[in-house]
């Protein structure tokens, strides 16, 4: 039976390493970064997210610059909070939480973050920089996979990887980050013909579709890592896209719902701030 990948464990030693480096930042004369999180409305689900990146910003000893908007916010008044916000040096990173009112237009409001305050990787710049494999802020979701990936030691130079989703937000930048460590990279989607074949290629298998349980026993090789990206909130609990108990009887590793990507994903929001803090304060490594 599959080695259950301990994301909860890996999140938590990324989050103190980062811990240790806000507080060497800090040692060396330099200011404690600041992550500006920015929640439109009162979503329940994007409220208990962004509570929980607020408190861990707190205990890695870095500023929490929250800024919470009213639902019915207009696009001018957003905009100009974004542009406040970039334009002020205690904010390292600008974190818009997503969804947001559907009568916003998020991509505009993106479009105003500063490559270099952009800790959720998703500008166009940022997404630039990835395609082209030069340096920049990555998409926390798909980072935190990574590095998950490398904790375990999976090996990705040759290995096939197929990537099931291709959003801006995770499939995309998951596999530019699987094409960049020479694996052999798919990406599938909704128009996939064979979505259990296609997926048995995988030594690596990344699942992002918010499907739940779309991938089954019959499309997991023997021995493959398994990494399930997927939520949903069940009657029984949060689950993954990933079948997990039949996969974990053919899969060689397997990322736990919850316990597995989601804290990762926080982990790296935090390494990515403290990331730009350092670049900000021309203390880039
Ligand atoms: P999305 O809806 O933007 O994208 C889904 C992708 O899956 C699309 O590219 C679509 O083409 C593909 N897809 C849909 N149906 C498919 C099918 N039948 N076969 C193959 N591909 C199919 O979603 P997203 O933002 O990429 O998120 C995906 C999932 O990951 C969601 O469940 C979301 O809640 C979860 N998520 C988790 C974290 C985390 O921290 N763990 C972070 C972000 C998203």
């Amino acid at each position: 039976t599959a080695r259950v990948i301990d994301g909860t464990a890996v999140a938590r030693r990324v989050r103190e390493d980062v811990g240790r480096g806000v507080a060497q930042l800090v040692a060396a004369g330099g200011r404690a970064p600041g992550l500006a999180t920015v929640l439109v409305g009162d979503d329940p689900a994007s409220e208990v997210y962004v509570r929980n990146k607020r408190r861990l910003c707190v205990a890695a000893g870095m500023q929490d610059l929250h800024r919470h908007l009213p639902g019915d916010v207009d696009q001018a008044s957003a905009a100009a909070l974004v542009d406040e916000l970039a334009a002020d040096p205690q904010v390292s990173g600008i974190l818009l939480q997503l969804p947001t009112p559907r009568h916003l237009d998020s991509d505009a409001l993106i479009a105003r973050i500063p490559a270099e305050k952009d800790v959720d990787g998703l500008t166009t710049a940022n997404a630039g920089l990835l395609a082209q494999g030069r340096p920049g802020l990555r998409p926390c979701t798909p980072a935190g996979v990574m590095a998950l990936l490398d904790e375990y030691d999976v090996p990705l130079a040759g290995a096939e990887a197929v990537v099931v989703g291709r959003s801006v937000l995770v499939g995309k930048p998951m596999a530019q980050l699987l094409l960049a460590r020479h694996a052999t990279v798919t990406v599938c989607h909704s128009r996939t013909r064979d979505l259990p074949e296609v997926c048995r290629r995988a030594d690596v298998l990344v699942v992002a579709a918010g499907i739940r349980g779309l991938v089954g026993r019959d499309a997991v090789k023997a021995g493959a890592t398994v990494i399930d990206v997927g939520i949903h909130r069940g009657d029984d609990g949060l689950v993954g896209d990933v079948e997990s108990d039949a996969v974990a009887e053919v899969a060689g590793a397997l990322t736990p719902v919850p316990g597995g990507v989601g804290p990762m994903t926080i982990a790296m929001l935090l390494a990515n701030t403290l990331t730009a803090a350092r670049v900000q304060q021309g203390l880039a490594d």
